[in-house]
């Protein structure tokens, strides 16, 4: 990765940087799209980032906001609150990258969950350190634990749960049990932030990252549009013709990007 091939020095400079916190450990390196402040990071920073916060034992809460999210927020203020509060907030969707163009302001690319999952238990497996996997229907967190250990030989898997629980206690117990340096919740947006807010301070975890649907994807039970897909910010369509159910969902996409405008046009009001 990037940052880890910097000398010491560079390394350290740049690490100062990017953790140039405010009072709150917030990150402040950010770029306003609308009401949400999105840190603007690329892959390597935001888990450089997750990484610091191991290597101190501070909490790091990651949220990965795409149009859905902003639609959900837009009328849920506990919801947007918990976004901003977050020490990082990454641009999943591109049409977070495309409202960020419309503003005037662009952002420098998106950081998908997956990605970042992926980018994050690589970097644990190279540290020695854990991971804690929840979410999903039962099976398949054990499964993406699986595909993750064949992926990034030497990661541990601290532990796993399922997404289907009654009581939030006994799975914040097991959590504190296993003690991983991460935990990927993977609940469905906004289920996974109120879980990650209500728990923060029981959970002795310092990185804890809401991923929506990314254990249907480690597990490899949802396939990923391919690359060419992705590379044009195309996914979205990719995942619509393979599953038409979702287009209420998806239709979610041009109704932030048409907010955009408006906010362009009134010049800062939704
Ligand atoms: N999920 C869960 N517990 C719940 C509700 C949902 O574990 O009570 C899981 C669900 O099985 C799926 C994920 O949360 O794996 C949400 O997926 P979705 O496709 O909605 O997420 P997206 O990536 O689109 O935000």
């Amino acid at each position: 990765m990037r940052l880890f091939c910097l000398s010491s020095q560079r390394k350290s400079d740049k690490l100062n940087k990017l953790r140039d916190y405010d009072g709150r450990g917030v990150f402040r390196i950010k770029k306003q799209v609308m009401t949400i402040a999105f840190d603007n990071l690329t892959m390597e920073e935001a888990v450089e980032c997750a990484m610091a916060h191991i290597a101190e034992r501070t909490r790091c809460r990651v949220v990965t906001p795409n149009a859905e999210f902003a639609l959900e927020a837009k009328k849920n203020p506990r919801f947007l609150n918990i976004l901003n509060g977050s020490q990082l907030v990454l641009a999943d969707g591109v049409s977070v990258v495309l409202a960020s163009r419309i503003l005037g302001d662009p952002m420098g690319g998106r950081v998908t969950g997956v990605d970042f999952a992926q980018a994050l238990a690589a970097a644990l497996a190279k540290a020695g350190g854990s991971l804690f996997l929840l979410g999903a229907k039962p099976g398949v967190a054990e499964k993406a634990a699986e595909a993750l250990q064949l992926a990034h030989p030497g990661l541990r898997i601290a532990g796993t749960h399922d997404g289907y629980f009654k009581e939030e206690a006994p799975v914040v117990d097991a959590i504190n049990a296993a003690h991983p340096d991460a935990l990927l919740v993977c609940l469905g947006a906004p289920k996974q932030e109120y879980f990650m807010e209500d728990h923060d301070a029981q959970l002795e975890v310092p990185v804890m990252a809401g991923l929506g649907g990314s254990m249907d994807v480690l597990a490899g039970n949802v396939q990923r549009a391919p690359a060419v897909f992705q590379k044009c910010g195309m996914e979205w369509l990719y995942r619509l013709v393979k599953e038409p159910k979702r287009w209420r969902r998806m239709a979610k996409l041009p109704l932030y990007l048409w907010d955009a405008l408006v906010w362009r046009i009134k010049g800062g009001k939704g």
